[in-house]
């Protein structure tokens, strides 16, 4: 038996005990366990990172292990009122019934996580699939190997094993994984490995969530603060050294702003990295050779095509930098306008007018996030009403990621269902109506079809439209 159906038997096993004896106290006990477990493991997960990713000690406190002891802490505070058996109102033809909403659990599901937040994307959908009942097997990023070995570590040592699994590997053991008949699958990663997912969930019918990327566009108002601006973007792009899937991807600019955003991004750049950014304890480093390969041929083959580098371009290929790059004049045919770039590259397109530049983001993929720049609430209204994105952020870049009021999700290539909070709960829960029927008159209804179960058809037809 292989790893993946190993670990999909003994998890499943207990699904029925499971729906019974997993109360939302022995949950939030669970969930409090694997708090402690990160705690505890600070200095590890730090050191993990850093050698996958180069990650900088603030960042992983941030964006890895802040989201996930929020996540907890939100679950546990809500679970109560989200686990709540909700009474409905009766609607007229119902009259005599009482119903009810009970989100039960969905029973084993498969979590399977990309590299970039390596920590946190595969844990904090745990977090939502336990506080919701569930067991689950969870596939972290054979890329972030540090990182994978160290999620298997906190789990063996504070999870009961016939609740969550570990099952390390790469596409193999995913494809392994995707052969089980899991109940629900939540997979981050990209378009093209979401629909591999998908196809595998459609042999079991197991519902899925996908967590996907694209090209998230910022758009500059002609009114926007360029400096304010130019920080946000530079945060939101150069964070993590551009991997991730919310980052800023390119920017559209007004034509008369072009010269002084650029000018105010490199200023950004500099004190955000230092005048050598190769020198920044600030500043990731790519995850492998083959992705660092793939962003510098990209940024080559624009420079090779008229695009001008207006900062940074700088490499390293032996540590795996490249500097923060800001790019102007790229062609819409170059690689960097067409694949979601996924790297410390920024192209900055200069725009003439914006219904142009709004019909061309709605002409391609919707994007996971769009980023709007503005004061005029007219102008952010309309980008707001003309385009379809997973989120947009006002004034803001990569913020809505922590803000666990707000689903978090794609829509179209960029995903399907959503995350966080209350909808992460959601995802893997079933929402199960009970009807119960209570003095409900419906044998007039039933056959023989006489006079009267004619009339009162027509009457309750009449009565509900
Ligand atoms: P990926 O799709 O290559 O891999 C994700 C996971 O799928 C990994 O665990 C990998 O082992 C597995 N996998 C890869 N190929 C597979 C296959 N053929 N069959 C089955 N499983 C397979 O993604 P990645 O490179 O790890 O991550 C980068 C992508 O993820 C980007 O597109 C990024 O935008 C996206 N992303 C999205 C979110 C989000 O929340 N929406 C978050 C982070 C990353």
């Amino acid at each position: 038996m292989s790893a993946a159906a190993e670990a999909y038997a003994r998890l499943s096993a207990g699904d029925a005990r499971r729906r019974i004896e997993f109360t939302l106290q022995k949950r939030r006990a669970v969930l409090k366990r694997l708090a402690a477990e990160i705690r505890a493991r600070e200095a590890e997960i730090m050191a993990a990172l850093a050698a996958d990713l180069g990650k900088p000690a603030v960042e992983v406190r941030i964006s890895e292990i802040i989201p996930i002891l929020s996540e907890i802490r939100h679950s546990a505070r809500h679970l109560k009122a989200w686990a709540r058996v909700r009474r409905v109102r009766p609607t007229l033809s119902m009259i005599g019934t009482r119903a009810t909403i009970r989100p039960e659990p969905k029973g084993t599901v498969l979590i399977i996580a990309p590299w970039n937040y390596p920590l946190c994307l595969a844990l904090g959908p745990l977090v939502s699939a336990i506080a919701a009942g569930n067991a689950a097997v969870v596939k972290p990023s054979e890329m972030a190997p540090a990182t994978s070995a160290l999620i298997a570590k906190i789990v063996a040592a504070c999870l009961p094993a016939d609740l969550v699994a570990v099952v390390e590997g790469g596409i193999e053991t995913s494809t392994d994984l995707l052969a089980q008949p899991f109940d629900h699958i939540f997979f981050t990663g990209s378009p093209a490995v979401g629909k591999v997912v998908m196809a595998a969930a459609a042999k079991t019918l197991a519902s899925v969530t996908l967590e996907l990327g694209g090209k998230s566009p910022v758009l500059l108002g002609p009114d926007a603060d360029l400096k304010k601006a130019a920080r946000m973007v530079a945060w939101g792009k150069f964070a993590n050294a551009g991997q991730t899937c919310i980052a800023p991807d390119h920017v559209f600019v007004p034509r008369a702003q072009q010269d002084a955003f650029a000018k105010a991004l490199r200023a950004e750049i500099a004190r955000m990295y230092g005048a050598n950014p190769q020198t920044s304890r600030s500043f990731a480093r790519l995850i492998g050779a083959k992705h660092f390969e793939r962003l510098r041929a990209m940024v080559s083959e624009a420079v090779g095509q008229g695009a001008q580098v207006i900062a940074g371009g700088d490499a390293e290929a032996a540590s795996r930098y490249l500097a923060p790059t800001v790019l102007s004049n790229v062609p819409e045919t170059a690689s960097l306008m067409r694949e979601e770039i996924f790297g410390p590259v920024l192209p900055v397109i200069a725009y003439d007018d914006l219904d142009t530049v709004l019909a061309g983001i709605e002409a391609g993929e919707k994007p996971l996030a769009l980023y709007v720049f503005a004061r005029d609430r007219a102008l952010i209204s309309r980008v707001c009403r003309a385009t379809t994105s997973g989120a947009v952020g006002v004034n803001v870049t990569l913020a809505h990621f922590l803000h666990l009021n707000l689903p978090f999700g794609g829509v179209g290539n960029s995903g399907l269902g959503a995350a966080h909070g209350h909808w992460g709960f959601q995802a893997f829960s079933h929402e199960k109506p009970v009807l119960e029927n209570r003095f409900a008159v419906l044998d007039p209804l039933m056959p023989p079809y006489g006079t009267l179960a004619t009339r009162l058809a027509r009457i309750v037809q009449a009565l509900v439209g």
